[in-house]
């Protein structure tokens, strides 16, 4: 047989290793980014067109490139970062792999110009799919200035692949906001479409903390600081009642590097133990310097996830530290009994850090940490108005007629007629039907029942508003100011009404009936969250979404209590839905067995 083995030409191979640094535009931008701050830049501009799917410009004033280097730059495994493989056992740089150049230029069209500080002359080169197209002199300030343009224009199926605008945008941001956070020194710009998005000076990581994610964080962040001999912690983390029903503000840097640890995440979350209420996510930004070679970070194309020499002494400092500090700020009741001893005593674990001192605990014997979380009210909607006097009944201790309580319930749904109802595990609602019995997911069903009230009024526009006796700030980001600007007719449909928007806040002075002024704040986090992750595509209506956002934000979940008339109530509203089967997201909401699948189950 004849040989068939060939090496592959090197666009082939810079194309396949494209697949693993460049997933999408943030990919790029994340690259583009760490070589500026590799290049010591103090100022770096992003300037991105259609979330960077036609044009990701990156703008940096660091040591530019000879037109040598220029050239080199692109070739795979081509880097000015490391010399040997011992090297990589003591990195200070974001790079090293020498591939992202080489990978984005195999898939994009890239023009890159550059000129170190003491040159007469810069260079331009532009490259497509790994081919050069040209290369000059040209006279341009020092730094450089790559343009990445068409992203994946000889990849469809990648192309192809990419999420909407929105999505994608969100991705970079994230990014943004990495390097951003990690280099609190350094200047940041960044554009999309020609509008400002982020425009960040030079500060302190406190600022910089509050320069991204508004003023409305600075109130909340509690001070980390330790030192011991293998790490020194410095950061932030907000207070247990700031904390968020995403995971969104969780960061943790490693060497000023982003990273993503679960086994650290799991140490700060501990730290808050007994303080976060049910499904809560702390928000912290933590900053750990190790020596460089107790660290690997090559197990990881994109350099997100390192090894630890000391992972266990790690945690259990991290732990302490952050706990110790929220003990400080009397934010936390400290005495917890029931802990696992070992992960208190970091410090014996390293042999040679004896002298590190161990943080000191106080404690505030008046702390209640649950003073603040009220009981799960239960909302329900008040448009539906032939069964206004069963909503009321079945929800306030009113006393009603039976007569009142039968009036029109169940029109649509003849068959399903509640008798005594039973609730099961504070999760179903277990009740006998004509044909057997149904078993109702009680979280799922009143999603539904929200969600239908809600898209009506917001649909109809004739929702009830209830004013507010003070009207309420709300502190933004300019992202989220921005995109209720695009949502505020929807809102003010579904109830809302608004006084003012400045560029940090929005103050509201009139809210849904079925929303009570507790849970404003909330009810907007979590629609601007699920806006800028889920919205399939710009053209999309926001109704549909904010209607499923309030709903579930709204509605009762597992685990509350019903009463047997809150019980009785939410069937009857489930069945005067237009859809009861199913939940806004897409599952079923009730099961029935009948009289004969039960026999069954006997006579089996
Ligand atoms: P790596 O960063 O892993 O070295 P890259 O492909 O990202 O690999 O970059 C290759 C080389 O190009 C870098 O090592 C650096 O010398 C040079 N380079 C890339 N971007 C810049 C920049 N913005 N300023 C100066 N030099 C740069
Ligand atoms: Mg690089």
């Amino acid at each position: 047989m004849s040989d068939i083995i060939q090496l592959l030409p090197d666009h082939v191979a810079n194309q396949i290793a494209a697949g693993e640094v460049v997933q999408r535009p943030a990919s790029v931008v994340k690259e583009l980014l760490e070589n500026a701050i590799d290049a010591g830049a103090t100022n770096i501009k992003l300037l991105l067109k259609n979330a960077g799917k036609t044009l990701i410009q990156i703008i940096d004033d660091g040591k530019g490139m000879s037109a040598t280097d220029a050239r080199m730059c692109f070739e795979r495994h081509a880097t000015s970062k490391i010399e040997k493989a011992e090297d990589l056992f003591n990195l200070s740089t974001k790079g090293f792999r020498g591939e992202a150049l080489a990978s984005i230029a195999a898939i994009a069209h890239v023009e890159l110009k550059t000129k170190p500080a003491n040159d007469e002359l810069g260079t331009s080169i532009k490259i497509e799919g790994s081919k050069l197209i040209s290369q000059d002199f040209i006279s341009t300030s020092k730094g450089t200035s790559i343009s990445v343009k068409n992203l994946f224009y000889n990849i469809p199926a990648r192309r192809n692949f990419l999420k909407s605008d929105t999505v994608e945008t969100r991705h970079i941001i994230d990014e943004f906001q990495r390097v951003a956070l990690a280099h609190p020194m350094v200047s940041f710009l960044m554009h999309h479409n020609n509008n400002e998005v982020y425009n960040l000076k030079s500060s302190n990581l406190r600022k910089r903390i509050v320069s991204i994610f508004g003023t409305k964080m600075n109130e909340k962040l509690v001070p980390i600081n330790e030192q011991t001999d293998i790490v020194a912690i410095e950061g932030f983390v907000a207070k247990p009642e700031f904390s968020k029903r995403k995971r969104g503000e969780q960061f943790f840097f490693v060497n000023d590097r982003f990273i993503k640890s679960a086994y650290l995440n799991h140490a700060v979350v501990n730290a808050f133990d007994g303080l976060l209420e049910h499904g809560a996510h702390p928000s912290y930004f933590l900053y750990l310097k190790v020596p460089a070679n107790t660290i690997d970070i090559n197990i990881h194309p994109t350099k997100t996830e390192i090894k630890f020499d000391n992972e266990k002494a790690l945690y259990a400092m991290l732990r302490a530290t952050v706990k110790h500090s929220l003990g400080q700020y009397n934010v936390a009741p400290l005495l917890d009994f029931n802990r696992d001893a070992n992960l208190d005593t970091p410090y014996h674990l390293n042999t040679n850090s004896g002298s590190a001192k161990i943080p000191k605990i106080s404690v505030d014997p008046d702390f209640n940490p649950f003073k603040e979380v009220e009981k799960q009210e239960i909302h329900f909607p008040n448009k539906r108005e032939k069964q206004t006097e069963s909503w009321e009944s079945l929800y306030t201790s009113v006393a009603i007629t039976d007569e009142e309580k039968q009036s029109e319930l169940f029109e649509n749904q003849q068959e399903i007629k509640t008798q005594k109802t039973f609730q099961i595990q504070r999760k179903y609602i277990l009740s006998s039907i004509k044909s057997g019995v149904v078993l109702i997911n009680q979280s799922l069903a009143h999603q539904r029942v929200l969600y239908e009230d809600f898209l009506e009024s917001i649909t109809v526009k004739e929702a009830n508003s209830q004013q507010l006796l003070f009207p309420v700030k709300i502190a933004l980001t300019s992202l989220e100011i921005g995109m209720m600007h695009t949502i505020k007719i929807e809102l003010e449909n579904a109830g809302f009404s608004f006084d003012e928007f400045t560029k940090e806040s929005v103050t509201i002075k009139g809210i849904p009936v079925s929303v009570t002024e507790s849970k404003i704040a909330i009810i907007l986090e979590e629609l601007l969250s699920d806006i800028s992750l889920e919205v399939p595509d710009a053209s999309f209506s926001h109704f549909d979404i904010m209607a499923k956002s309030f709903a579930k934000t709204l509605s009762i979940k597992t685990g509350s209590q019903l009463s047997e008339r809150e019980q009785e109530g939410l069937v009857n509203d489930l069945f005067s839905c237009k859809e009861p089967a199913i939940s806004p997201f897409g599952k079923p909401i009730f099961k029935t067995l009948t009289l004969s699948e039960i026999d069954h189950l006997f006579n089996s």
